[in-house]
């Protein structure tokens, strides 16, 4: 058995990604923070693809959730291992710096970057161990260009790029690759208090993304296929910033 791990998984670019790893042939375990009814969803898309998968619960941002978590999901499961990590749990508060809530930049900051460093640091050993994985990150184009009304969540995801690198180089020796996407416009409830009408003017492709558009891509970083890929930051945004 293979399995993967995907954060935020209960739903948008996150369900997909289980969707799309299932079909790969991976055991996937869907984690969420809040929407349990949306995990199940996820799960019975899963089933449908071919695949069985798991629910677990813990917020990203909680160290000790993490750890117990996944401590607990290795006592069941002796002799295997975490073998793909999609850190895709992320949050958007936005408002521009001169009024942004105190509680608004530390949140976004604490479930994309110790997200990151929590779930990873908890499923990384095992992989050194066995001589293969694959991490793939959550970034976002703002994390590479910056956007106005976004500079906790650019700062987030550009933070998250900096520690895909840092990261790619310190365990690429192991075989273990580290690789960003990097999504613009994707039509998930992270987008939906968005204008698209209006905004799809400035897409080159005049659209927004879909999420299963996303996961072909993490799929395809996630695979075996793309073993000489790391440490890179792959932008999909129908044109938007190249
Ligand atoms: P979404 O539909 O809002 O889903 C967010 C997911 O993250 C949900 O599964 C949510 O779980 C989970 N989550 C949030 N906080 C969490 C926490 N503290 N611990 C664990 N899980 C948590 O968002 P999305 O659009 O699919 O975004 C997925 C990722 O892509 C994010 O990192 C986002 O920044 C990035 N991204 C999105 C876009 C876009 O246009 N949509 C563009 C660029 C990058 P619950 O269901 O339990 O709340």
């Amino acid at each position: 058995m293979k399995y993967a791990l995907v954060t935020g998984g209960s739903r948008g670019i996150g369900r997909a990604v289980c969707i799309k790893l299932a079909r790969m042939g991976y055991h996937v375990l869907i984690n969420y923070a809040s929407r349990a009814e949306e995990a199940q969803k996820t799960l019975e898309l899963v089933r449908e693809a071919g695949q069985d998968g798991e629910i677990l619960p813990f917020d990203v941002c909680r160290h000790e959730q993490v750890c117990n978590a996944i401590d607990e999901w290795e006592k069941a499961h002796p002799g295997e291992y975490i073998e793909v990590l999609v850190n895709n749990a992320g949050i958007r508060s936005d408002s521009v710096l001169a009024f942004m809530p105190d509680k608004d930049w530390h949140r976004v900051l604490e479930v994309t970057l110790t997200g990151f460093y929590n779930v990873t640091q908890a499923v990384l050993q095992p992989m050194l161990v066995r001589k293969y994985g694959r991490i793939i990150n959550m970034a976002s184009v703002s994390g590479l260009k910056g956007q106005p009304g976004q500079t906790n969540y650019s700062a987030a995801k550009g933070g998250l790029i900096a520690a895909t690198k840092a990261l790619a180089l310190e365990v690429a020796r192991k075989q273990v690759t580290v690789n960003a996407v990097a999504p613009g416009f994707i039509e998930t409830d992270m987008t939906g208090d968005l204008d698209e009408a209006s905004l799809k003017n400035i897409i080159p492709l005049l659209r927004f993304g879909r999420p299963e558009e996303v996961a072909e891509l993490v799929g395809f970083l996630a695979s075996p296929q793309a073993g000489y890929i790391t440490g890179e930051v792959v932008s999909i945004n129908g044109g938007l910033h190249t």
